[in-house]
């Protein structure tokens, strides 16, 4: 059974209250951030965090991120705290960036994948908030997609994937920011991106520097040990996915052309992009890339449902969110990949 609470409009700390004590008890709870939907649990309660990899069928060798209201928490979860994280905190939290740091004992391995490191965030988000501090536990939280599917920006999403199978889910509306948080890896130096997201990593620049971004952001194959989240494939809608790459226009150009291509062929075409385009299915994404952000991961779940072969999408310039957009969008695409 499957608790629905709804949300949208108003906070009721009663209901969360609910939803807080099921996270005491080790029960699995999804919730909203501003990033995308979490699967919440007790992060240092081994067989609730169990749980979540098995609902999810996520590799054990994937970490999770655990998610804290307070500052405070990162010395309870983290064995030695640089004065980087300090400063990334203060100027980010509550947001969605997410700092490694080397884990204590008290965190179990389950819950990072094994490492000796753990991922802490602390969300932009009342519910999430008030649902860490009700709790009074930190709580691990994944995207709350089944794995190998686009993560979830509604709770709509969250049913479609989880309905009966988890405790509870709270429903928060759409999330504000729409692809998963930066994550920024502070047990070296200089620190390096893991993966780009809803904080653009020019911004993490500006208060501690320079950063080496992890060559797996870009697709590169390396040793993945570090990143282990890096080498599954991830947002992949059932159809097949291509990015088309470029200068606006002639991207569009190109677009057009594949589609009649593949008309003629006899295949069912998506197109999701920022242009209008004439095809069996379109969505459109928006103007900004903040819009762009925000509707990915619904575009790519729209397409899922709308029984296309193919999947054309724009791609975007790699600066601030783009850096996000465009991993995502590779990863969907398998690293299918048209440069115009
Ligand atoms: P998800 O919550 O589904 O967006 O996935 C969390 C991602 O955070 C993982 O796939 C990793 O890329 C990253 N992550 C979490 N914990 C760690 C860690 N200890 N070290 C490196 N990356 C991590
Ligand atoms: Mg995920």
């Amino acid at each position: 059974m499957t608790i629905i609470i709804n949300m949208r409009d108003k906070i009721d700390i009663r209901k969360l209250r609910v939803a807080a004590s099921l996270i005491r008890e080790g029960k699995l709870v999804a919730f909203p951030t501003e990033t995308v939907y979490g699967l919440g649990a007790d992060a240092l309660n081994e067989r609730a965090v169990r749980r979540i990899f098995e609902a999810k069928g996520r590799p054990p060798d994937n970490p999770l991120i655990v998610h804290i209201a307070d500052f405070s928490q990162v010395y309870e979860l983290a064995k030695e705290v640089p004065e980087e994280a300090e400063m990334l905190a203060k100027k980010f939290w509550p947001g969605p960036l997410t700092i490694v740091l080397p884990r204590k004992e008290l965190v179990p391995k389950v819950t990072t994948g094994g490492l000796e490191t753990v991922a802490i965030r602390m969300p932009a988000h009342e519910i999430a908030l008030h649902l860490i501090k009700l709790s009074g536990r930190p709580i691990a939280a994944p995207s709350a997609n089944i794995s190998g599917k686009p993560s979830p920006t509604t709770a709509e999403h969250v049913i479609d994937d989880f309905y009966g199978r988890i405790e509870c889910i709270i429903d928060g509306g759409e999330t504000r920011v729409g692809v998963e948080s930066t994550v920024i890896d502070l047990t070296e130096w200089p620190p390096v991106l893991l993966r780009p997201g809803g904080l653009p990593v020019e911004e993490i620049e500006k208060v501690i520097g320079e950063v080496r971004i992890h060559p797996a952001v870009y697709g590169k194959k390396v040793d993945l040990a570090k990143a282990p989240g890096m080498k599954y494939r991830h947002y992949a809608p059932e159809a097949e996915v291509i990015v088309v790459e470029g200068p606006r226009e002639k991207v569009k150009e190109r677009i057009r052309e594949l589609i009649a291509e593949l008309k003629k062929k006899g295949k069912r075409v998506g197109v999701i992009g920022s242009e209008k385009y004439e095809a069996d299915e379109f969505f459109y994404l928006g103007n900004s890339i903040e819009e762009v952000a925000r509707n990915l991961f619904k575009a790519l779940r729209y397409m899922d449902r709308a029984n296309v072969d193919v999947v054309l999408a724009e791609g975007v310039e790699e600066k601030g969110l783009g850096l996000a957009v465009m991993n995502r969008l590779r990863k969907a695409a398998g690293y299918r990949i048209i440069k115009v």
